[in-house]
């Protein structure tokens, strides 16, 4: 397998489940290995490797980031890049998954934002057996979307369309300076930012957001802020455009030379201090932008009245 690739899509993952001699969801404890060794975590140097078997029948790939020099809780668990790398590649839903070690809590409760989530299939490779039991199995009793929301709402990896638009747009330069970026790359980010921003899950809050990345080629990765029903283990828009950038074969993170933020103006929950933070820290030659946004509802109001 190429050690570069996050998603295998589904006809390559029969022909290599074939090869083996094994069905789909045999193959999936066997790439946990090759997953792990694309982890980068420079604080504990342990890697952690999570699978995911999707209901389209493609398999994603997650690992474990970790930011030396900021809190320990920027960091990004195996299972939340999985659901990420799910969720930047539309696929409806997680139904197995694989991971290296036990999922830590705050991992069992993220995943709770996915429908359905207690009937995810679970194998811990380290427990020595073969057996999946259900997340349910190993968060019982949960606190979850249920507590909080009404059905309909979407969950995680179902479609959003949180409405926000530029009609109204704010634009503060954050850093201050610009050094030398055309304002025609300053909008090709800022509207991939804010079509990350209108896929964001943040039905607690309502404060959705976006953050694109460029890289010193030119290419973008984009991702959403993404929140959980017990909030704290919520993961951040720039974490989530890093998911992205690891994914999407991104090398080091000084070659993030730009990025773009796009939340609510007057939002609840604000990234913009978070994100520049983060950003400065692992990427100090990046240009980081902010862009405070209006909702659908507001500009609709702003329309009807010009
Ligand atoms: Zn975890």
């Amino acid at each position: 397998m190429d050690q570069q690739r996050f998603v295998i899509e589904a006809s390559e993952a029969e022909s290599m489940a074939s090869d083996s001699g094994l069905t789909l969801i045999q193959l999936l404890p066997s790439l946990v290995k090759s997953a792990q060794s694309l982890a980068r975590p420079p604080i504990s140097n342990y890697h952690v490797g999570a699978i995911g078997f999707g209901s389209s029948g493609r398999i994603f790939l997650g690992v474990n980031l970790e930011f030396p020099g900021l809190p320990l809780h920027h960091s990004v668990h195996a299972e939340q890049f999985l659901v990420t790398n799910l969720s930047i590649n539309a696929e409806p839903h997680l139904d197995y998954l694989v991971v290296s070690a036990a999922p830590c809590g705050h991992c069992r409760q993220f995943l709770q934002e996915i429908r359905g989530a207690q009937n995810i299939k679970l194998l811990i490779t380290s427990d020595g057996h073969d057996k999946f039991n259900t997340l349910s199995h190993f968060l019982s009793h949960r606190f979850g979307p249920d507590d909080l929301l009404d059905k309909e709402v979407p969950l995680l990896l179902e479609p959003h369309h949180n409405g926000l638009s530029f009609l109204r747009e704010i634009l503060i330069l954050s850093n201050g300076i610009c050094n030398g970026y055309s304002s025609q790359v300053d909008d090709k980010l800022k509207i991939e930012a804010l079509e990350a921003a209108n896929k964001s899950h943040a039905p607690y809050s309502g404060s959705p957001s976006g953050v694109a990345l460029m890289d010193n080629e030119g290419k973008i990765y984009k991702g959403s802020y993404m929140e959980s029903a017990a909030y704290n283990p919520s993961l951040g828009p720039v974490q989530a455009a890093l998911v992205a950038y690891v994914a999407g074969g991104g090398g080091d993170y000084h070659k993030i030379v730009a990025a773009a933020l796009v939340e609510k103006h007057g939002a609840l929950v604000k990234q913009e201090q978070t994100a520049k933070l983060l950003l400065q820290s692992i990427s100090p030659n990046c240009e980081f932008n902010a862009f405070h946004c209006s909702s659908a509802s507001v500009a609709l109001d702003n329309c009807k009245k010009a």
